[in-house]
C-alpha cells in the first residue's frame, strides 16, 4: 500500500536538501566531494541536486580545480552572472537601489535624492527607480527585493507604519505595491538592521552589539547572542525620540528635547553654519573653529549620553555609529567616550566603532538578509 506521506513529503526534502546544498556554496566555493563532507547528503544527493543547481544556473563550475582522490574535480560557485536581488533603502536622505548577486556582492548602486517628500511621491519614485534598474538588466532574472526602510516597520506584514519625514506615510502595504507591480518576492525590514547585516564578518564579541544609524534621524538595531532584537509582530524599537532634555528644543515628531533633535547631520552642520556641508564644516573644525567644534561635541554630549542608557539596558560589547557624517562623530569621539563612561553602570564601557557610511550599506544589507531568505526558506526552486 502507498504511503500518502511520501508524494507530498519528497519534494520537500528535495527542496530542503537543496536549500542546504547552495547555502554551501554561498559559504564557501567547492568540490562536490566537498560539498558531501560539509553538507553530510549522501554523494547521490549531492551530485543530482548540484546537475539540478547547475542546470538551474544558480551555481556554475569555475575553472578552479580541487582535488578528489587523486582524480581533478571542478569547484562549484554562485553564479555571479545572473539570478540577482534588489537592495533597496528608503531614506529621508534619499532612495538607494544596490544589484547584487546571491552572495550579495555588489554589481552596481543608484542614488537618487527624494523628488516629492509625499506618500504618492515617494512610492512613485521608488517604482520608477526599481523599474530603471531591471530594465538596465534585462534577460536577467531577478529573484526579490529586499528594502530596507527608516521609521516603524512591522517586518512580518512588510509594512512601513510610519516614516515622518514623507507627507502622509502611514501604514504603507510596500510588500504588497511592489509584489503586485514587478511580480517577485519583497521583503521589507528595519533600515539600522540591514546596516548591520551588512558590515563585514562579525566577530564574536559583536554578537551582542548596538548599531545606531546616524543621519537625517537615528535607527537603532540590537542584537543579544547574535540574535537581532525585535517587538512584538517584528517591529522595531526606537530610541530617536527618547527625550534627552524634556524642556529642550521642538521636535518635528511634536514632542521636546528628542535625541534626534539634537544628534542629526543636518542640525550639526547649521550649528555651525546655516546650509553649510560637510567639507566646510570639517575645514572649520581642522581650523578649531569655536562653533564647528562646538556643535559636534554637544552632538557628542547628547548622543553619548543616550549610548550609556543603551547600554545599561542592553549591555552591548560593541556599539557601532554608522553615518555618512561619521568624521563629525570622529571629531566628538572623547565626549562620546567619556559621556559612556560617567554614566554607565559599574563594569567595563563598550568599544564604540564609528563607521564612515558611503550611504549604500542599509541597501546591500537589504540584499544580504533577502538572499539569506530566499534559500532558506527554499523560494528558489
Ligand atoms: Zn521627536
Amino acid at each position: 500500500m502507498k504511503n500518502p506521506g511520501i508524494p507530498k513529503a519528497a519534494p520537500d526534502l528535495r527542496r530542503h536538501n537543496m536549500a542546504r546544498l547552495l547555502s554551501a556554496v554561498l559559504d564557501g566555493a567547492d568540490s562536490k566531494r566537498g560539498l558531501q563532507e560539509r553538507t553530510g547528503l549522501s554523494w547521490g544527493t549531492v551530485s543530482a541536486l548540484a546537475n539540478e543547481l547547475l542546470r538551474k544556473g544558480y551555481i556554475v563550475e569555475t575553472g578552479k580545480e580541487g582535488f578528489s582522490a587523486g582524480r581533478k574535480t571542478a569547484v562549484l560557485d554562485v553564479n555571479a552572472g545572473d539570478h540577482y536581488v534588489v537592495g533597496l533603502d528608503i531614506n529621508a536622505s534619499g532612495l538607494k537601489a544596490v544589484v547584487c548577486d546571491l552572495k550579495a556582492r555588489v554589481a552596481e548602486r543608484f542614488r537618487e535624492s527624494v523628488a516629492n517628500p509625499e506618500r504618492n511621491g515617494v512610492i512613485g519614485q521608488l517604482k520608477a527607480l526599481i523599474a530603471s534598474v531591471l530594465d538596465r538588466y534585462r534577460g536577467k532574472k531577478f529573484l526579490a527585493l529586499g528594502v530596507a526602510v527608516q521609521g516603524k516597520v512591522d517586518t512580518e506584514a512588510g509594512v512601513s507604519l510610519f516614516l515622518p519625514y514623507f507627507a502622509g506615510w502611514t501604514n504603507i502595504d510596500l510588500r504588497g505595491i511592489l509584489e503586485r507591480e514587478f511580480d517577485i518576492p519583497a521583503y521589507i525590514y528595519h533600515d539600522p538592521d540591514c546596516v548591520m547585516a551588512s558590515l563585514s564578518e562579525p566577530r564574536a564579541d559583536d554578537l551582542n552589539y548596538v548599531l545606531l544609524r546616524v543621519e537625517k534621524g537615528i535607527g537603532m538595531s540590537v542584537a543579544t547572542g547574535g540574535r537581532i532584537l525585535t517587538g512584538s509582530r517584528g517591529i522595531n524599537a526606537e530610541i530617536g525620540h527618547t527625550a534627552v532634555d524634556p524642556e529642550g528644543i521642538q521636535c518635528y515628531c511634536g514632542n521636546r528635547g528628542c535625541l534626534e533633535a539634537y544628534v542629526n547631520a543636518e542640525r550639526i552642520l547649521n550649528e555651525y553654519k546655516r546650509g553649510a556641508d560637510l567639507e566646510s564644516f570639517l575645514a572649520a573644525a581642522r581650523r578649531g573653529d569655536d562653533g564647528a567644534t562646538g556643535a559636534a561635541l554637544e552632538a557628542g554630549r547628547y548622543l553619548g549620553l543616550a549610548i550609556s542608557t543603551i547600554c545599561n539596558i542592553f549591555n552591548p560589547a560593541t556599539v557601532f555609529i554608522c553615518s555618512s557624517y561619521g568624521q563629525i562623530f570622529e571629531l566628538a569621539r572623547a565626549e562620546l567616550e567619556k559621556q559612556i563612561k560617567n554614566h554607565v553602570f559599574g563594569g567595563k564601557p563598550p568599544r564604540v566603532a564609528i563607521l564612515q557610511s558611503d550611504g549604500f550599506a542599509a541597501a546591500a544589507g537589504g540584499a544580504v538578509f533577502t538572499a539569506r531568505r530566499l534559500i532558506d526558506e527554499s523560494r528558489l526552486f
